[in-house]
């Protein structure tokens, strides 16, 4: 038989290879970790400036309702109190999110949940019988005009590069409606920000688990493969098959990051600016994730970009094509399921929010180790 340096080769250091590494180690077994960035982390991965956590790859706020996930976390690292309660930003008007009685409030002035309700009724009339089939559908179905307008439409395909009526429905769904003055922008049990970053997590699944930066697993394939008895690779499904299929596609962000002299710029965490002539869809301010009281503050404007090869992958971009697409490379894996693994927001080609991850990890965990 042959022996192999390694049990396990696990290719990207994110979230779903740190748990997979971090459950794997503390049963015995050998474990590589590579990843090609230079920090470990993937897309959870802060920076400190000015002594504030820096949400490189955009912001991640922890939320789940699965509290095995919850107390899986919560070994590693607290969290703290940080609830998501977004504004939005449309033409110099700010609107609470997600959609509640404050933000109907804002819109038509009316001040009590039946007044509400019929606004939406009246609103969505012209949509009560539709069976949506795309985003503008569904947001129209859901809302009517005013919302859609005012709140989703300038947003959404600026962040898509495309038009509201070739989305899939499903992404409008993730936005809740309350008829309660709730800004709360999840439903989810337990919400929060590790106390201390993002890095704490990942230090503490990585901890005492091998680890090599800056390596491509592509750029030497054959012989990382030959390091383990099993590989399990995080990274993009189409790029392990050599996109012989077809390339699956992606939307990408760019980040631009500026440091100020003041100690509050916005006043929250998350503003999201709402109409289509405002190039960027957000302005994260930082130091709000943790309550910061820092002299300065970071901003970062999030940019929606197309995805090419010479930026990062983000949104899985989920239409029927896309599906298809994957599941010809998904075909592929069964094969060779002896040798390799599959798993993560890139390999499965999934818009995974983290809890996602770390509940599809421990699958794996359970079904594999
Ligand atoms: N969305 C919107 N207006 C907003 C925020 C979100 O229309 O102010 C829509 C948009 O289509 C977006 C989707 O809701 O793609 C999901 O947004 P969310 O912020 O929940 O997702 P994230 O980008 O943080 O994963």
């Amino acid at each position: 038989m042959q022996k192999y340096q390694y049990d396990y080769l696990i290719v990207g250091a994110g979230l779903f290879g740190a748990i997979f590494a971090y459950e794997a180690n503390k049963k015995g077994k050998k474990v590589l970790v590579i990843d090609k960035r230079n920090h470990k982390g993937g897309n959870i991965h802060c920076e400190e400036t000015e002594g504030i956590n820096i949400h490189k790859y955009g912001a991640h706020i922890f939320h789940t309702s699965n509290k095995e996930v919850w107390d899986y976390v919560n070994q590693f690292v607290e969290f703290n109190r940080f609830t998501n309660s977004p504004m939005a930003n449309y033409k110099g008007k700010l609107y609470n999110l997600p959609f509640n009685m404050n933000t109907f409030y804002q819109l038509w002035g009316v001040k009590t949940p039946d007044e509400a309700k019929a606004k939406i009724d009246e609103q969505r009339k012209a949509y009560a019988n539709i069976e949506p089939e795309n985003l503008e559908e569904q947001a129209l179905f859901l809302g009517g005009n005013d919302i859609y307008n005012t709140l989703i439409k300038g947003y959404t395909e600026k962040q898509w590069g495309r038009s509201a009526t070739k989305i899939p429905a499903f992404i409008i769904k993730r936005l809740p409606f309350r008829f309660t003055f709730d800004n709360n922008y999840f439903n989810d049990l337990y919400q929060g920000i590790p106390i201390g970053g993002y890095n704490k997590l990942i230090e503490g699944l990585l901890e005492g688990v091998e680890i090599k930066t800056n390596i491509n697993y592509f750029d030497q394939k054959s012989e990382l493969d030959k390091l383990a008895n099993k590989v399990l690779y995080t990274g993009k499904i189409d790029e392990f098959f050599e996109c012989k299929f077809g390339n699956l596609e992606y939307r990408s962000l760019h980040f631009e990051t500026e440091i100020l002299d003041s100690e509050d710029y916005q006043g929250n965490a998350v503003v999201n600016y709402t109409e289509k002539e405002v190039p960027y869809t957000r302005i994260l301010e930082h130091k709000h994730f943790e309550f910061g009281t820092q002299k300065k503050t970071v901003v970062t404007k999030e940019y929606p970009h197309e995805f090419s090869k010479d930026n990062e992958p983000y949104y899985p971009i989920n239409d029927s094509n896309n599906d298809n697409l994957f599941n010809q490379y998904k075909d592929l894996t069964t094969a060779i399921s002896n040798k390799y693994l599959f798993g993560g927001r890139l390999a499965d080609y999934k818009y995974y929010d983290m809890d996602d991850t770390i509940e599809a990890a421990l699958k794996l965990v359970k079904q594999t180790l």
